[in-house]
């Protein structure tokens, strides 16, 4: 017997540009089957679609269903992105230019597709599903390799005239400060990302101040895992522990100039960095915010870590395609 449409599972899938998450997720939010493949980033379109439907083919063997039994399918995926017509118009971590990912998944799981911002879909879960659940006036913001953010009013996440508001990693914090991956100097994502925090230490290491990251760093070529950062600090290393604690303070400045503008119920912390560090960190950040929060005196607007860790994007791509695609709910 043929399911209602409404009964029917949608599946979630977050396009990162190390790894693929796909996740089947029932009309009552549950992750029925999930897999995670690497993400051949460097080899083109056609390589990372067919990537993703593996990723997609195995979580739904996890979950004993099969292409027919899916509503619809939700991708979070970097950008710039043409939201309507589901194409990745370039990516700075993706090897594709134009590449019409939305028609041609369709195409093979023979369901909707909708393809949104990556920050944005993770938001959505939050939003939804996670910390921010029963809140209408968020900010989420999320502190990984880059930072990214989005901005949810009245319910609604806040896209502007260009659709592509709420880059809160873009903001100038500090002027003439570190220079960014999008070419200015100084912004939050220079100063508050895993690659400003790793960049800090590098350069202590280099100035000759001992810390336990040094042959970490040496054997990954200079970079940093979440989780060393993390270690280092539970460890009482000074090189980490003041560069993590500058990264909150900064991070801290930008929250509390963003709750002085918009007034939110809630702000939600999530992402890699913010996610290994905890809620020490996520304490720094709020005492730095704190500080600067003249609309709210008397500590009224919360400051809480993500809940979903790394399922955000699954879920709330998964949420926003059934919320897009079903229109009797
Ligand atoms: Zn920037």
């Amino acid at each position: 017997m043929a399911r209602a449409v409404t009964e029917k599972a949608v599946v979630g899938i977050d396009l990162g540009g190390t790894k693929i998450l796909a996740g089947i997720v029932s009309p009552s939010n549950k992750i029925l089957g999930r897999a995670k493949v690497a993400t051949p980033a460097q080899e083109g379109g056609p390589a990372i679609l067919k990537a993703m439907l593996a990723c997609v083919d195995e979580a739904l063997a996890h979950a004993k269903l099969s292409h027919a039994d899916l509503l619809a399918a939700g991708v979070g995926s970097p950008g710039p992105l043409d939201v309507e017509t589901g194409t990745i118009l370039f990516s700075a971590n993706l090897n594709v230019r134009n590449f019409a990912l939305g028609p041609e998944l369709t195409h093979v799981l023979g369901c909707p597709v909708l393809v949104q911002n990556d920050v944005r879909v993770g938001g959505y879960g939050e939003f939804h599903l996670g910390a921010g659940a029963g809140f209408r006036e968020i900010i989420a913001v999320f502190v990984g390799t880059g930072i990214g953010g989005c901005v949810i009013q009245g319910g609604q996440i806040v896209a502007g005239a260009t659709g592509n508001a709420g880059e809160l990693g873009h903001m100038i914090i500090k002027a003439g400060g570190p220079r960014c991956g999008c070419g200015a100097k100084g912004c939050l994502e220079a100063l508050s990302s895993r690659t400003a925090i790793t960049r800090r230490v590098n350069k202590a290491i280099q100035a000759g101040l001992p810390t336990i990251l040094q042959d970490r760093i040496a054997r990954k070529a200079g970079r940093l895992k979440s989780g060393d950062l993390a270690d280092a600090v539970a460890a009482g290393d000074h090189v980490a522990v003041k560069e993590v604690r500058r990264a909150a303070k900064y991070l801290g400045l930008a929250l509390g100039s963003l709750i002085n503008v918009l007034g939110p119920e809630l702000v939600i912390i999530g992402g890699g960095v913010a996610g290994a560090l905890g809620g020490p960190w996520v304490d720094q950040v709020r005492d730095a915010a704190r500080t600067q929060a003249l609309v709210d005196p008397v500590g009224k607007i919360r400051i809480e870590p993500a809940a979903l860790g790394d399922d955000a994007g699954i879920l709330g791509a998964a949420l926003w395609a059934r919320h897009q695609f079903v229109s009797a709910d």
